[in-house]
């Protein structure tokens, strides 16, 4: 990773320049850093951005130089099968601003206007970044289908745990048990909505003193380890839903009973990206049903882009944000 400088990219007659203040350090920039997600290079990373709008396109109608705005990464193609049967996210010309067209790690960043929705006045930039992760979630908890009732169990208590968490609540479950490892992480749990939190090895237990004998309707695995996603198939109840949320390395496997999924009915499925759901991400922020407070914990400058990208550097970290404005290194 470096940091140039560079032309100030073009405004298409369709294009609107944001000047980005906003940027969140995803898990999908850190796989890209560690090269387990390849894309093509050179190229401008950071897909979860807000900023506000510089200049227009002579066809942009809807949106005002001034407005504060923020991005939906990911560009369709619109002609694909899966764009024509409305699974534009699993679209197979998917070309993502972030990972496949220059994105949000820069001062100023070109966005098709169709791509930007308009952040409440209630929100700061750095929470207006993380409404992309949010949409992402809002999508999640759709294939997750939770009724109201429901016992769901969030396995991995980070910044997207913590949205989902909120957002099961809101569906109607009637406890949200929240795993991690990390005591912070399961205090930023509580703090978020969930009734109960536990580590990993106490999720088990923890389950069975809720539904005895029986187990969750709901797991949302959320963290990106395996064993935790293989302990999860012990604590579902039969007929309940494995929701396979967190991105994993390209290769990885799981081991987990054939016999056990067919016997007990279980449903596993995935989630990817966010497929029309950045509009209700805005709306339940503006109505203040879903709070981003305090998930960004870290803001620093572009100089200190590739240091974020390696978690190790902030271990108390929830979500990093770069914020271009600031030039220097903090203290
Ligand atoms: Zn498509």
């Amino acid at each position: 990773v470096s940091l140039e400088e560079v032309e100030a990219p073009d405004c298409t007659q369709e294009d609107v320049l944001v000047r980005v203040e906003s940027c969140g350090v995803c898990g999908t920039d850190r796989s890209i850093f560690r090269g387990e997600y390849k894309v093509p290079v050179p190229m401008i990373l950071g897909h979860e951005y807000s900023g506000t709008v510089i200049e227009k396109g002579s066809q942009v109608t809807g949106l005002s130089v001034g407005d504060r705005v923020v991005v939906d990464p990911n560009v369709v193609d619109d002609v694909c099968f899966y764009c024509r049967r409305g699974f534009s996210n699993l679209c197979s010309g998917l070309s993502p601003i972030g990972t496949h067209r220059n994105g949000g790690f820069a001062e100023i960043s070109a966005v098709p206007a169709r791509y930007l929705y308009r952040v409440p006045d209630s929100l700061s930039m750095s929470e207006a970044s993380q409404i992309e992760p949010l949409a992402c979630c809002v999508h999640g908890i759709d294939q997750a289908a939770i009724v109201s009732g429901d016992v769901v169990v969030i396995s991995g208590s980070g910044p997207i745990g913590c949205l989902l968490i909120q957002l099961a609540r809101l569906n109607g479950a009637s406890t949200v048990v929240a795993i991690d490892p990390r005591e912070a992480r399961r205090n930023f749990a509580r703090e978020c909505g969930a009734d109960v939190t536990c580590t990993p090895e106490e999720a088990p237990r923890a389950v069975d003193k809720i539904r005895p004998g029986v187990g969750a309707d709901v797991v949302i695995v959320a963290s990106g380890s395996v064993a935790a996603a293989e302990l999860c198939f012990r604590y579902v109840r039969r007929g309940g839903t494995i929701l396979m949320f967190a991105v994993y390395e390209q290769g990885a496997s799981l081991s987990v009973s054939p016999f056990d999924i067919n016997e007990n009915e279980l449903r596993v499925i995935g989630s990817y990206n966010n497929p029309a759901t950045h509009q209700r991400a805005v709306d339940l922020l503006a109505s203040g049903r879903v709070s981003l407070r305090g998930v960004v914990t870290h803001v620093v400058g572009l100089a200190e882009l590739s240091k974020a990208l390696d978690l190790g550097n902030f271990p108390t970290a929830g979500k990093i944000a770069i914020d271009p404005s600031i030039r220097a290194p903090l203290p």
